[in-house]
């Protein structure tokens, strides 16, 4: 180790759940494991990410495995990472530039309690995507008003959005989400509380794709949002992070 490259704090993880993949200590080895591309591990090395934090060493194997995860780890952690590293290897290359047939529609769902939010993990969505014609759209109410002409929900690779507007544009029938196959909860402790629940719930539901994977984000996850996460996942795994020492 380097001075100008001091380790990532040092994390206790504990993980539960049937068959649990083996974490990674390095970005290169999921080139090695799961073929990640070496274009996603050139804008890793390229934003200065050089090697994976706890939450990202033990959920990124998880994810890109195809398995539904819970994971609590701290703020600052670098959960964002954690879930778009594997939803835009999974999904190849960008559907609009397929000759293949990739399917029509939104192709990974991210969902965060705010505008706010939203909008940080569009921008980090964007640094991954860097040089490739990925279709990432973050929901807006410009975005929702020209879905009406059904060119906004067809061939989106990755849509992050606030379940809200979400749900209104699928009760009026202009947005289709049944071509999903990664829908994320991110802070989904405020998700699955009794403000955002009912409508995280709708939009869950239309994600009817059978192979649908699904994960949850969050800092803490009280008892009773943990139950109903667990409900909505596949043989979930659930993988918890501490600061050693706290
Ligand atoms: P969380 O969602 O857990 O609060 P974020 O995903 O917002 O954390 O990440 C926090 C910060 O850490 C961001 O600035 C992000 O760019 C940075 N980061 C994430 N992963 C790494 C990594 N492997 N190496 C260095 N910095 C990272
Ligand atoms: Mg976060």
């Amino acid at each position: 180790q380097t001075p100008d490259d001091p380790p990532m704090p040092r994390h206790r993880v504990t993980t539960k759940g049937n068959n649990v993949p083996e974490h990674v200590e390095s970005f290169e080895v999921l080139r090695e494991r799961y073929q990640l591309s070496n274009h996603l591990l050139a804008n890793l090395a390229e934003h200065g990410y050089k090697r994976p934090t706890g939450i990202q060493s033990y959920g990124i194997p998880i994810l890109m495995e195809h398995r539904d995860l819970a994971a609590i780890s701290p703020t600052g952690t670098g959960k964002t990472l954690s879930y778009l590293l594997p939803v835009m290897s999974a999904l190849g290359v960008p559907a609009a530039s397929s000759k293949s047939d990739t399917g029509s529609g939104v192709r990974a769902l991210i969902l965060a309690p705010t505008r706010e939010l939203a909008h940080q993990i569009h921008n980090e969505c964007l640094k991954l995507a860097q040089g490739r014609k990925w279709r990432i759209v973050l929901f807006s109410k410009a975005t929702a008003a020209t879905l009406k002409d059904k060119t906004v929900g067809d061939k989106v690779d990755i849509m992050i959005s606030t379940p809200l507007r979400l749900v209104a544009s699928l009760q009026a029938g202009n947005l289709e989400l049944n071509n999903v196959r990664h829908v994320v909860l991110d802070e989904a402790d405020r998700m699955l509380d009794a403000e955002f629940l009912n409508q995280v719930q709708e939009v869950i539901a239309a994600c009817t794709h059978p192979h649908v994977q699904k994960a949850v984000f969050s800092a803490t996850l009280p008892a009773n949002a943990e139950q109903v996460a667990m409900s909505m996942l596949r043989d979930p795994i659930r993988v918890v992070v501490g600061l050693k020492d706290t």
